[in-house]
């Protein structure tokens, strides 16, 4: 894409009223637009972001047999009776209202209730078993605080997904490939090692629930890492007997600050049963079905993600979601370096590489400004001085310094699988 076509700007101040540091960085440098407190629309380079991450989890879910679909946002108000959540006393984020006939209806805050009433109708038997779905959705919470800029939204994107299984033992066994799978994903997105399996609460059935938290000093959370099994529990569970059951001591827990980016809960047949999603087992007897729910923020994850990788002079993206892989700058109006720079913008479009090109008439220093406050992984520079040495400069987002280097070398290093 040329940036004379993208129709954002860059800016160099943030909304005063803005103070997350995730979203002073997304609005300055036009990812992302403030609607209002805790709602924000997606531009075109904030949404290619969402959508890397998206195809990553995607096609992790999918390993494990996901089958992806899409819920609705309007939800009737008795699928949520049947286990109690509709009352404002039990769930105290609902945003509900009224079709005109009066009768009342919520938005999604989550769609446990509704896929399980959906798989209900499908399933009966044990040979239609196991079954795990999943979608991307956007979630309408009355968050009470919202100062965490799209680390915490009142609207916000989720990938949810629900397993079923007939017995504890297929529901286990699941279970924990969603928990391998959850790290192939953190590890893609690039904060593998910042990110934690944490014991929490929650779970009707079991007694913790686990959370995935990475290290973040914006985070909401204190989590307590164990040095050595790489391993943490909630501060929320923290306590002797807990840890006592979970076979840690103390004195190896380091609290730290952290987001949770994801979550997955053991519902065992409790739900199902308030539901009454049972089915008939190889014996005709029935029984009630295994549920597992497995959530992960994909907004939140790329407001983490913006934090955590920035530095003073901006964003700083992971190749694997960077909504470009190449920042090409062009300095001057020179005939011979438009050309150079044209040729190659059409050579990476060929090739397959994604490429937003600044072709503006604009100062040298507010093209570089630019690249840095946009975070794309790779800054490639063609001027006058570089045509000289009949090379280009090349450097990465979090490099010091750039180098000179031939084009041949530039394309040998993207065959070789990366710059
Ligand atoms: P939290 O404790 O942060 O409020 P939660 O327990 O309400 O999270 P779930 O309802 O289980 O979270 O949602 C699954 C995932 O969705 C969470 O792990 C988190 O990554 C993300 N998430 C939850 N609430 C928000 C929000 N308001 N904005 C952005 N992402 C969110
Ligand atoms: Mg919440």
């Amino acid at each position: 894409m040329r940036r004379t076509q993208l129709f954002t700007k860059t800016r160099k101040e943030a909304p005063a009223d803005e103070v997350s540091k995730n979203a002073q960085l997304l609005i300055r440098a036009g990812y992302i637009h403030k609607e209002m407190a805790g709602v924000y629309a997606y531009l075109p380079l904030g949404l290619k972001v969402i959508e890397n991450i998206k195809q990553i989890v995607r096609e992790e879910m999918s390993r494990v047999d996901g089958q992806e679909l899409i819920m609705t946002n309007l939800q009737p108000r008795e699928k949520w009776e049947t286990t109690g959540r509709w009352d404002d006393k039990v769930v105290d984020i609902w945003f509900k209202t009224k079709l005109k006939d009066d009768s009342e209806i919520g938005l999604a805050w989550s769609h446990e209730e509704p896929i399980v009433d959906m798989l209900k109708q499908h399933i009966n038997s044990y040979k239609d078993f196991p079954v795990s779905v999943y979608q991307f959705q956007t979630k309408l919470r009355n968050e009470l605080r919202a100062k965490s800029g799209i680390m915490r939204g009142r609207e916000f994107v989720m990938k949810d997904m629900y397993s079923i299984s007939v017995d504890s033992k297929q529901h286990d066994k699941y279970y924990n490939s969603v928990i391998e799978a959850y790290k192939k994903v953190y590890d893609r997105l690039g904060i593998g090692k910042d990110t934690y399996v944490t014991f929490a609460s929650g779970g009707a059935f079991t007694q913790f629930s686990h959370e995935f938290q990475t290290v973040c000093e914006a985070g909401e959370d204190k989590i307590h890492l164990h040095q050595g099994k790489n391993i943490a529990i909630n501060e929320e569970v923290l306590s002797d007997a807990n840890l006592e059951k979970l076979g840690m001591n103390r004195s190896d827990l380091r609290q730290v600050s952290s987001s949770e980016v994801g979550n997955i809960f053991n519902f065992g047949t409790d739900k199902s049963e308030r539901m009454g999603f049972d089915f008939t087992d190889e014996q005709g007897q029935k029984q009630f079905a295994y549920l597992g729910s497995y959530g992960i923020g994909i907004t939140r994850l790329m407001g983490v993600i913006a934090e955590k990788f920035a530095d003073e002079r901006g964003l700083m993206w992971p190749e694997s979601i960077a909504p470009f892989k190449v920042y090409l700058v062009r300095l001057g109006e020179d005939k011979a370096v438009v050309d150079v720079a044209d040729k190659l913008y059409s050579e990476f479009e060929a090739a397959g590489v994604s490429v937003l090109y600044d072709d503006r008439a604009t100062a040298a220093g507010e093209k570089f400004a630019d690249a840095d406050l946009l975070g794309i992984p790779n800054r490639i520079v063609i001027s006058d001085r570089t045509l000289k040495e009949g090379k280009l400069e090349f450097k990465k987002r979090q490099a010091k310094d750039a180098e000179l280097i031939t084009k041949e070398e530039l394309f040998k290093r993207l065959a070789q699988g990366g710059f």
